[in-house]
C-alpha cells in the first residue's frame, strides 16, 4: 500500500477542515482503463517513488519522472492527477529551476518539493508525515499548509539520525515511553519503519476511515518487517532477522548491545550518506541521472 492509497481511502478532520479527501470522489473521469497517452512517459521496472519508498505501478498512478532532474514520484503522491503528456518538470524545476530550494521543515536536500502557502518549500513526504501539516488542495498536493500549527516542542527536537536540533520538525517513535526523534527524510534515509495505513471506525456516526501513521526508531522496529531502503543505500540493506524480539519480553543485556551497535552503524552511514546529499545538491536544474539509477 502506498502513501497515496491510503490517503485517498481517507477523511481527516483537522483543525475544522477536510485534511484529505479522495482522489477518486473528485476525478472520477479518471479510471482504471483510460488509454494512456501515447507520449506517456516511460515506465522504469526498476523505478521507486521518492515519496512512499514503493516502486509498485498501476495504470492509474504511474511513477512519473521529471525531465529535468530525474525525480521519481508516484501521481498520486506528488498530486499529478493527469498523466501529463510530452514532457514533465516537479515542481521545484519548474518554478525555480536555477536553485537548488530548501525544505522548510527539515534541513535535507533532494526529493519531491512542493511550495508552502508562504512562498516556501517543503518535501511532500515531510508534510505527510508531520501530523499538523496540512495540504490545501488535496488532489494536487499543494500548497503546502498549517505549518504555523506545528506546536514549538517540535522544532526542538533532537534528530537523532542528523543529530541537528532546531531545523526542521521532528516526529517521533510511536512506541509508548520512546521519545527518540528524527526528521522524516532522515528517517527515510536510514530505512526507519513508517507505514500509512488506512483504519477503518465504526461509531455512533457511522463507518469514517482515518489513515494511521506509524513510524518506529530502529529499534522498535516491530519484528519480521523488512526496512524498505532508498536506492542510494542498497548496501546496507541487509537485514538479517536473527534477533526474534518479543513484545513485552526484556532483552538480554548482551542482545541490547548487539542492537544497539548495529543501529549505530545504521545510523552512522544514513547521517554520511544525509550530509553528502546536503553539500552536494545541485544548484541548477540540469537533465541528469542520478549514480543510482
Ligand atoms: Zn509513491
Ligand atoms: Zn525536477
Ligand atoms: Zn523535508
Ligand atoms: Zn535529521
Ligand atoms: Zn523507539
Amino acid at each position: 500500500m502506498t502513501y497515496a492509497q491510503a490517503q485517498r481511502l481517507v477523511e481527516v478532520e483537522l483543525h475544522g477542515r477536510v485534511h484529505r479527501i479522495s482522489i477518486m470522489d473528485n476525478l472520477d473521469v479518471v479510471s482504471e482503463d483510460d488509454d494512456v497517452p501515447e507520449e506517456a512517459p516511460e515506465i522504469d521496472e526498476d523505478a521507486v517513488c521518492c515519496i512512499c519508498n514503493d516502486g509498485e505501478c498501476q495504470n492509474s498512478n504511474v511513477i512519473l519522472f521529471c525531465d529535468m532532474c530525474n525525480l521519481a514520484v508516484h501521481q498520486e503522491c506528488y498530486g499529478v492527477p493527469y498523466i501529463p503528456e510530452g514532457q514533465w518538470l516537479c515542481r521545484r524545476c519548474l518554478q525555480s529551476p536555477s536553485r537548488a530550494v530548501d525544505c522548510a521543515l527539515c534541513p535535507n536536500k533532494g526529493g519531491a518539493f512542493k511550495q508552502t502557502d508562504d512562498g516556501r518549500w517543503a518535501h511532500v513526504v515531510c508534510a505527510l508525515w508531520i501530523p499538523e501539516v496540512c495540504f490545501a488542495n488535496t488532489v494536487f498536493l499543494e500548497p503546502i499548509d498549517s505549518i504555523e500549527h506545528i506546536p514549538p516542542a517540535r522544532w526542538k527536537l533532537t534528530c537523532y539520525i542528523c543529530k541537528q536540533r532546531g531545523s526542521g520538525a521532528c516526529i517521533q517513535c510511536h512506541k509508548a515511553n520512546c521519545y527518540t526523534a528524527f526528521h522524516v527524510t532522515c528517517a527515510q534515509q536510514a530505512g526507519l519503519y513508517m507505514k500509512m495505513e488506512p483504519v477503518r471506525e465504526t461509531g455512533a456516526n457511522g463507518t469514517s476511515f482515518s489513515v494511521r501513521k506509524t513510524a518506529y526508531c530502529d529499534i522498535h522496529t516491530p519484528p519480521g518487517s523488512v526496512c524498505k531502503l532508498p536506492a542510494l543505500s542498497h548496501s546496507e540493506g541487509e537485514e538479517e532477522d536473527d534477533e526474534e524480539e518479543d513484545e513485552g519480553k526484556v532483552w538480554s543485556s548482551e542482545k541490547v548491545k548487539k542492537a544497539k551497535a548495529k543501529s549505530r552503524i545504521k545510523m552512522k552511514k544514513a547521517r554520511k550518506i544525509l550530509a553528502e546529499k546536503r553539500a552536494a545538491a545541485p544548484v541548477v536544474s540540469v537533465p541528469c541521472i542520478p549514480p543510482h539509477r
